[in-house]
């Protein structure tokens, strides 16, 4: 399998139309499997961890999808997972583009500023929308013991500088998992650069028993191209 197959070999997942996953605009949201993190409140688990459990969708039927689709929609949002761990995201990024001639969104746990920065400069994600967890000192239970406290702040406040320098280009939210008190929420607001808030995402509890329900804030996830 060569780099790029494997890359387009993440994507297992589709909503065909969402209004609510890029504010104001109408977009199809791909979904990458794989994460850096194992958030024990994760909705999407399969999608994180076992996306082997997930049909493959095929790179052309992709294509095929946006061409067809793109004169109703505003833009592309890109989720995971965490597809900033996808191999040859930008030959990836940049096919998506050219097929739909739309900007595109891309959601991320923060853990890969380097990335974020890359992507950034090559213009070719115009929006990123970063989930804060919460509190550093609660990192590592938020996320399965992934990070410390100290890597996810090193790694955010780099997502930070960026955001300071490209104020358009970023977003921040937080899900109000249970083990968050509203003063940990305002801790995680406290950290945002000056004229940057924190939309607060409900938390729905994950159903273990479907297989690929959906993200962490409970939102359902497709499979089928059309
Ligand atoms: S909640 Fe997000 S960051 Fe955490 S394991 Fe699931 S997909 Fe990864």
């Amino acid at each position: 399998m060569n780099i790029d197959s494997i890359g387009w070999n993440h994507l297992r997942g589709i909503e065909p139309l969402s209004l609510c996953d890029w504010p104001g605009k109408a977009t199809c949201v791909f979904f990458m499997g794989g994460c850096n993190l194992n958030c024990p409140t994760c909705h999407n688990f399969d999608m994180a961890w076992n996306m082997e459990k997930l049909p493959v969708l095929p790179k052309e039927d992709i294509k095929s999808f946006l061409r067809n689709r793109a004169q109703w929609l505003d833009g592309v949002t890109i989720t995971g997972g965490e597809p900033t761990l996808v191999p040859n995201l930008g030959e990836i990024l940049f096919e998506i583009r050219k097929a739909s001639k739309l900007p595109i969104k891309m959601d991320s746990n923060g853990m890969t500023p380097e990335t974020l920065e890359d992507l950034l400069q090559q213009g070719l994600v115009e929006q990123f929308a970063i989930d804060v967890k919460g509190p550093y000192v609660k990192y590592p239970a938020l996320t399965g013991q992934a990070v410390t406290a100290e890597t996810a702040r090193k790694n955010l406040e780099r997502v930070f500088d960026l955001a300071t320098v490209n104020p358009g280009a970023f977003y921040f939210r937080i899900t109000k998992v249970p083990i968050l008190t509203d003063d940990d929420v305002e801790t995680a607001r406290g950290y945002l650069p000056d004229g940057f808030d924190l939309t607060i995402q409900k938390y729905i509890p994950p159903r273990r028993e479907h297989a690929h329900a959906d993200n962490e804030a409970g939102r359902p996830v497709g499979n089928m191209v059309d």
